[in-house]
């Protein structure tokens, strides 16, 4: 049958960032067919991979013999190669993958990958480099942008907030932002409700606009 395989991941290219991806798919428990065409690079993870395989990923015959036609979803990783990556996923196409991941390395290339069939285009090192700018101004743990001017952050109590209860704070009406879940270092995670206080060695999980969230973050 087709796209039997829903649970699992065919991963093309391991390079650095087609080889943290597939490692991270293994641990969240997805089995992963990887797919590389340089022998020494399939060397290299067959150890720590359970299915590598050596295929040059932008012949269609090849994708088929190895099944990957039953994939629901596959992901292009191939970086350096604009041409490997789209002449990949204009494979992917024929194959009719209905989920089709392709990591671009500039944006005519995701243009380009949108073009041929790509449903999902991911941009690493753009979205990283923004994500850690965020990081190293700000007082963020961590930062997400989901587009549409909207994030979530993981940010350390706001010293002037310190202490206080999320009711006599306000965050919603006064900064514009929902303080979701506070954590203490080595206690389980909790949904903040109005009576959550504040502790200064608290983390919290706080969502809204990308500006009002950084000006939360940046309270002093
Ligand atoms: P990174 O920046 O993540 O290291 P690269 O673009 O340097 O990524 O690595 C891409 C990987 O994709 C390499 O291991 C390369 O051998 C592989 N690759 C390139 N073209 C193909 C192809 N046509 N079929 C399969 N694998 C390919």
């Amino acid at each position: 049958a087709r796209h039997s395989d829903d649970a699992g991941v065919v991963v093309i290219g391991l390079g650095r960032f087609g080889y943290h991806l597939a490692g991270a798919l293994a641990r969240l428990d997805h089995e992963v067919l990887a797919i590389d065409r340089d022998p020494a690079r399939v060397q290299r993870w067959s150890a720590e991979l359970d299915r590598v395989v050596q295929a040059d990923a932008t012949e269609e015959v090849a994708l088929r013999q190895l099944g990957v036609a039953d994939f629901a979803r596959v992901v292009v990783a191939i970086g350096a190669s604009v041409e490997a990556s789209v002449l990949t996923v204009l494979a992917l196409t024929e194959l009719g993958i209905p989920q089709i991941w392709a990591r671009a390395t500039s944006e005519k290339h995701a243009k380009i990958l949108h073009s041929v069939g790509a449903h999902h285009v991911v941009f690493p090192e753009a979205e990283t480099g923004e994500r850690v700018a965020h990081l190293i101004v700000s007082r963020m743990l961590d930062f997400i942008e989901f587009g549409d001017d909207f994030a979530i952050a993981k940010v350390r109590v706001p010293a002037p907030l310190v202490g206080r209860a999320l009711r006599e704070v306000a965050p919603r009406d006064r900064y514009g932002v929902m303080v979701v879940g506070a954590k203490l270092p080595g206690e389980p995670f909790r949904y903040a409700g109005p009576d959550t206080v504040l502790a200064p060695e608290s983390v919290l999980i706080v969502e809204g606009s990308i500006t009002q969230v950084q000006r939360f973050a940046a309270l002093t």
